[in-house]
């Protein structure tokens, strides 16, 4: 009988385009349901988003539906069977944006969270947020580190 592998074991991993950090966001989401919070930390370009895809296609989403909700703070799809909301907050200014949409309700509701830049509401990340990083490795390598807790 094998144990089932834990979500730790998936780490660190290299990707080698954009199909395979969505395949592995698809693995990850093997690990993550409604109450989950996810904060996907890197540069422009470093997959976040491609990685959402990822985990939301696990869920039922149609991937091409994903995309940085850069000027809209939140997406929220269709097709899953719990709300999944993926977050932008590059163009937040102030933590009171965030205060303002009732962040609350999204990050301790019964929803599973994607959050890109959450660098910049690090203040409000509750404590069960599980920290991925994503780094360039290369044109088409990317590094994916989940933070020590
Ligand atoms: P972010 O949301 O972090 O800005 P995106 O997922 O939107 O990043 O974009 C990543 C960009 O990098 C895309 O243009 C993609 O084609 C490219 N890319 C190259 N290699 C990879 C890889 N291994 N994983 C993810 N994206 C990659
Ligand atoms: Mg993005």
């Amino acid at each position: 009988m094998t144990a089932a592998p834990r979500l730790a074991e998936l780490f660190p991993a290299t990707t080698d385009g954009p199909a395979a950090t969505m395949a592995f966001g698809e693995r990850l989401a093997a690990y993550l349901g409604p109450g989950d919070v996810v904060a996907l930390f890197g540069d422009l370009g470093a997959g976040k988003t491609h990685l959402a895809k990822g985990v939301c296609r696990a869920f039922g989403v149609a991937p091409e539906t994903v995309n940085s909700p850069t000027f809209t703070l939140v997406n929220e799809y269709a097709g899953a069977a719990f709300p999944i909301y993926h977050f932008d907050a590059y163009r937040i200014r102030h933590l009171d944006e965030f205060f303002e949409m009732g962040y609350e309700e999204y990050f301790f509701g019964e929803a599973l969270c994607l959050i890109e830049w959450p660098e910049r509401i690090e203040p409000l990340l509750p404590a069960h947020t599980l920290r991925l990083h994503l780094r360039h490795a290369g044109d088409t390598h990317r590094q994916l580190v989940l933070a020590p807790v």
